[in-house]
């Protein structure tokens, strides 16, 4: 791997996978990943996932025993991501991304305690509320984090227009508040478009639109 070459980890094998845990919960979670880098050592591609847990919706954490099974996995050697996701940054690469937690865990123990990173490298990533991002980190004196892309990345690239829909719901529903629109004025995705949103309409964050993320993955 060579820092100066920009890396890429490709999720497209286990997008569905992915999509569901995303869509089945609002909180964050975590897993690992396993994968193999291209013949130009440049996209690392991702092929299968394990979720190890469902945590909170400002926590998640892989213990020990949680990687139990991991120790006599034949593919073990592959084993070389941190999947989680969490309330925060967004899909441009970046340290801004990442939790002080998430920064000491990618230093320290990326793949769980009990697989210290004593040499060689790993990656991580990271669902934000604008899609994934990621990194890979390699060990050793000298050796630092690499930020990097995640592909496909859909919530990215669609995620002004999810904005601009969510404050179009937001807006509609100051108006009802104020008397100023009636719900009889909605059709059903109007209808749709709120109930999405939740009771949190004043929250003018993107933290709104994690429910609605994972349907347009
Ligand atoms: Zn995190």
């Amino acid at each position: 791997m060579d820092a100066k070459t920009k890396l890429k980890i490709d999720i497209s094998l286990v997008a569905n996978q992915l999509n569901a845990i995303a869509a089945f919960t609002p909180n964050e979670f975590s897993g690992v990943g396993f994968g193999k880098w291209d013949k130009a050592g440049t996209t690392f591609s991702i092929y299968r996932v394990e979720i190890l847990d469902i945590g909170t919706h400002t926590w998640t954490e892989i213990r020990p025993e949680d990687l139990k099974w991991a120790l006599t996995d034949p593919d073990l050697k592959n084993m070389k991501c941190w999947v989680h996701r969490h309330p925060m940054g967004s899909s441009i690469p970046g340290p801004k991304n990442w939790s002080f937690t998430d920064h000491n865990t990618a230093r320290n123990e990326p793949l769980g305690a009990a697989f210290p990173p004593t040499s060689g490298w790993t990656c991580s990533i990271v669902l934000t509320p604008t899609g994934w991002t990621g990194r890979v980190d390699e060990y050793g004196p000298g050796k630092g984090t690499t930020y990097c892309e995640v592909v496909p990345n859909p919530i990215a690239e669609m995620a002004h227009d999810l904005k601009l829909l969510a404050w179009r719901a937001k807006g509609r529903y100051g108006r009802i508040a104020q008397g100023e629109e009636s719900w009889d004025d909605f059709d059903s995705q109007d209808l749709d478009e709120l109930d999405v949103l939740g009771d949190d309409t004043d929250d003018d964050d993107m933290d709104d639109l994690m429910p609605l993320l994972p349907m347009f993955m």
